[in-house]
């Protein structure tokens, strides 16, 4: 399988190529040259599978001749070591906990994918490779704890003092190893000027072996379609035949991922992009006019995403056709008052602390069966543990989160990060030094 560039179907480079670039020279990103479908006789057998064996049916759909099998099922057992259960809350809601990862969000099956992947591709004596991300908390979380260990890679994390929780904070700066943390006096967005000038500085790429680990990385997306299919084994094996799937959005990866699963023959009755108040998408759907603002902070901080980089893939998935998209795909937004309604309602209704982007996931399902009338299966995505924002609870329901003991564990560690300004000189003196 070849890997093209959205912005131009004739470039053509290997999945190695595709995973250590991140992105083609001229901005689009690398798709999969075409899109395999599963066999007929697994899918309809797959309630008989474990999360593992699903993972290695999709990942040798795609890759087969880009990594041995033998290779391919060690690598996918290895990342995804962890559950997805779609747990049931009444006969047909099921909420999808994806926080069962090392760092307590779904960003782990694609970074530990990614770092696996990889720490595949280095062969014995190359260069070191020196992962540069810039995180407002949970992409940085994930790479860290995807990295950690990873003979051959390097990890440097910027991230903007005093703007992480403290959970997020303990899971960049305690960890060691080959893991290396940097607290910015400055924004998200200064960390991201920083890594971006890193990335374009000719010196810095002569002496050091530099890559990205973005989320626009293909290889973070497919690992993203093996809960999307384990779901439904998960839900075919209690005898439900349609699925509608609510995902938290704001690059637009994970409902991507789920996408290119529908692509690949996963029955999906309807998929719900559901946005806090950047909104550029459900705008898109409702108008025809795709118009990306400026982000707009709020309780979901994770989908604070004015321009969803993942949105070329969708539409390239689905070859422009804005119809069939909207046919397949609604899309709603809900206000930080609405978020904080909803994590409420689900805990009065379910007794479930849900996390803010959990919860506009659970909103915008509901919506969707008010406005349809649909009354089969739903499942909407629980994206991050709640107890990763605990500033947004009341503290009645703050009381009820119970912290995970790998968390726990992250406590008593001594934080180590050096402190850096917004400029980049400074910046490039610390890489060139340590
Ligand atoms: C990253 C993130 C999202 C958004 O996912 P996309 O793939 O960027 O749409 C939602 N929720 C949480 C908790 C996240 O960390």
């Amino acid at each position: 399988m070849k890997f093209y560039s959205t912005n131009n179907k004739d470039l053509r480079v290997s999945f190695k190529e595709a995973v250590f670039n991140s992105m083609p020279l001229d901005k689009g990103l690398y798709m999969p040259e075409l899109i395999p479908k599963l066999p007929q006789s697994f899918l309809n057998h797959i309630e008989k599978y474990s999360l593992t064996e699903i993972a290695y049916e999709v990942a040798s759909a795609l890759l087969k001749d880009e990594i041995p099998a033998d290779d391919l099922k060690a690598l996918v057992e290895e990342a995804a070591n962890f559950d997805a259960p779609a747990v049931s809350l009444n006969s047909n809601t099921f909420v999808l906990e994806l926080f069962h990862g090392p760092s307590l969000a779904f960003k782990d099956f694609g970074a530990r994918f990614m770092s696996r992947v990889m720490g595949y591709f280095l062969k014995d004596g190359e260069q070191l490779l020196d992962v540069l991300v810039a995180t407002s908390g949970d992409t940085g979380g994930a790479v860290a704890l995807g990295f950690l260990g990873v003979a051959n890679t390097r990890v440097t994390i910027l991230y903007p003092k005093g703007k992480v929780s403290p959970i997020q904070e303990q899971q960049l700066t305690t960890l060691g190893q080959n893991i290396r943390a940097i607290e910015i006096d400055g924004t998200f967005d200064d960390c991201q000027a920083l890594v971006k000038q890193a990335f374009a500085d000719e010196e810095l790429n002569k002496k050091f072996r530099l890559t990205s680990a973005n989320s626009i990385n293909i290889s973070r997306l497919i690992p993203q379609t093996f809960y999307y299919f384990n779901t439904y084994a998960q839900l075919k094996g209690k005898g439900f035949k349609e699925i509608v799937f609510s995902v938290p959005s704001g690059n637009f990866g994970n409902i991507g991922a789920g996408l290119l699963a529908y692509k690949m023959g996963l029955p999906v009755k309807q998929f719900i992009a559901a946005t806090n108040v950047n909104d550029t998408v459900p705008r898109f759907l409702e108008t025809g006019v795709y118009e990306t603002r400026p982000s707009v902070q709020t309780y979901a901080n994770a989908m604070d995403v004015g321009a969803p980089s993942n949105w070329v893939r969708i539409m390239d998935l689905f070859k422009q056709d804005t119809a069939a998209l909207k046919a397949l795909v609604s899309a709603y937004r809900f206000t930080d008052e609405e978020t904080l309604a909803g994590i409420k309602e689900i805990d009065d209704k379910f007794n479930y602390v849900a996390c803010p982007h959990t919860a506009i996931a659970y909103l915008a399902v509901e919506k969707y069966r008010k406005e349809t009338g649909y009354n089969g299966a739903s499942v909407f995505l629980s994206t991050a543990h709640a107890c990763k924002f605990p500033d947004i609870f009341p503290p009645e329901l703050a009381a009820k989160i119970e912290i995970p003991a790998s968390v726990r564990e992250l406590e008593g560690k001594a934080k180590k990060a050096d402190e850096l300004g917004v400029d980049f000189e400074g910046f490039k003196n610390w890489l060139t030094k340590n």
